[in-house]
């Protein structure tokens, strides 16, 4: 399709892009469920087609994102087994940010947010079930960063038309980001063992805030662990609440859809998995913050 081709069909169908940016990202969340039961069991994401826990694989019209799950009221067509609400919750949650990518960023950067959120959802999901990030989700998507960073440079604001400047310029933002998010979080990370006499954060997220930082820059990276700790104590403060009213124990990371999967209980020294905060806080500077941002610190440094 032509650019003015492109335009023309925008500009007489508003909602057409921003649509097929939900649907296709919905598809996306489907195959991230499948990555996110499968990767950490070291299962081929691929072979075999999904299939339901009775054995029987799931028809293509059985599976159709969010929609299968509504029609089938969360059961199984061949045993009535229940699907966990979370199938197509991550589903709407992929086809939604996909949609805000599509919204907020010219085409190009746009699919480079949909590698990037798709990224976070996974390694969210993942961390809730098994406490850990797959490395792929961490030194891979930093190496990915640096490379999206050469290709696509507007990912990191760099637009000034000759290339090979930009891709330069991308790739020292990415780089940046990856070693000053990484290098951080290492020093938070040896502190707070030498002050709370355990280990506070694990390497999982040293890495993970290093891959977040090469598609959000270093100021980005800063955002993220302290926009992590914010998002942290809110999800702490919300659960213990919970548990303080309804005298239920709240679990900290939800039941596991694995057999050896446990809820992890709450309380004050519990192993709390940390990458989620720290996605949902990467997520939002990436979709929402780095304008602000950047553009505050500007003015700050303009005063100095
Ligand atoms: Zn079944």
């Amino acid at each position: 399709m032509t650019s003015s081709a492109f335009a023309e069909v925008s500009a007489a169908f508003p909602w057409f892009f921003p649509a097929v940016a939900f649907i296709f990202g919905a598809c996306v969340g489907s195959f991230l469920n499948v990555v996110i039961y499968r990767l950490p069991k070291e299962q081929s994401v691929v072979t075999p087609g999904s299939h339901c826990g009775c054995g029987q694989p799931i028809r293509f019209y059985d599976n159709i994102p969010i929609l299968s799950w509504l029609i089938l009221r969360g059961r199984a067509r061949c045993c009535g087994r229940a699907f966990s609400f979370r199938y197509p919750f991550v589903e709407l949650l992929t086809g939604l940010l996909f949609t805000v990518c599509w919204l907020h960023f010219p085409p190009v950067v746009a699919v480079c947010g949909w590698i990037f959120v798709s990224c976070l959802v996974a390694a969210t999901f993942i961390d809730l079930d098994h406490m850990i990030i797959p490395d792929v989700f961490t030194i891979g998507l930093g190496v990915l960063g640096v490379f999206i960073a050469a290709l696509v440079p507007a990912l990191h604001g760099h637009d000034s038309g000759i290339y090979l400047v930009d891709a330069l310029r991308g790739v020292r933002s990415a780089l940046l980001g990856l070693l000053i998010g990484s290098g951080l979080v290492l020093w938070i990370a040896l502190i707070a063992e030498v002050v709370l006499r355990k280990e506070a954060m694990g390497f999982g997220d040293v890495k993970f805030v290093g891959a977040i930082g090469a598609f959000c820059g270093w100021q980005g990276a800063v955002f993220t662990i302290f926009g992590g700790a914010v998002v942290g104590t809110v999800w702490f403060a919300i659960a213990w609440a919970w548990e303080k009213t309804t005298g239920r124990r709240a679990a900290a990371a939800p039941p596991s859809e694995t057999p050896e999967g446990e809820a992890a209980p709450l309380g004050f020294g519990a192993h709390i998995p940390f990458g989620p905060m720290l996605a949902i806080a990467g997520g939002l500077y990436f979709l929402f913050f780095r304008g602000p941002v950047l553009s505050w610190m500007a003015e700050m440094a303009q005063l100095f």
